[in-house]
């Protein structure tokens, strides 16, 4: 039976080893969501969606007093399932990432979020002991979005 038709009580027995960490964007979400089943066959998995997806795992970097909630969310989902693989997604044109400018004002946008997934997927195997994989996403000539993989 499929998870959607099944009560949270009938989903009891299911399990996930899979964290996935995305943007909360409604015009990306559908794409990962595909992504993460079709293309990595991952078809249960805990969820970590907020603006600007990792972003919010580099706070400490340049808010140190906002850093320690999304990592006790992570290290919560972490431990409670026993997750041992966590997927982490950048998207072109993320309006996050627009709006919090820090740094330089001529930054590459595109080249601070791969450079991000980059330095959090670092630092989550180096702190978690688990596999990592950091994908980026953008439209193609014809408008759907691939994904490529950064590390
Ligand atoms: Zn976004």
């Amino acid at each position: 039976m499929p998870a959607e038709e099944q009560t949270p009580r009938e989903q009891r027995g299911r399990r996930t080893d899979a964290l996935v960490v995305q943007c909360s964007s409604f015009e990306y979400r559908p794409y990962f969501e595909s992504f993460v089943l079709h293309k990595l066959g991952i078809h249960e998995y805990d969820l970590l969606a907020v603006p600007g997806g990792i972003q919010v795992l580099t706070m400490a970097n340049y808010v140190p007093k906002f850093a320690s909630l999304p990592r006790q969310w992570l290290e919560f989902m972490l431990k409670k399932h026993g997750l041992m693989r966590i997927i982490v997604f950048g998207h072109e044109d993320c309006a996050w990432y627009k709006d919090f400018r820090w740094g330089p004002i001529h930054v590459d946008l595109r080249r601070r979020q791969q450079s991000d997934l980059v330095a959090v997927a670092s630092d989550l195997r180096e702190q978690y002991h688990v596999q990592v994989n950091a994908f980026y996403g953008r439209p193609d000539e014809a408008g759907k979005v691939d994904f490529e993989m950064v590390v």
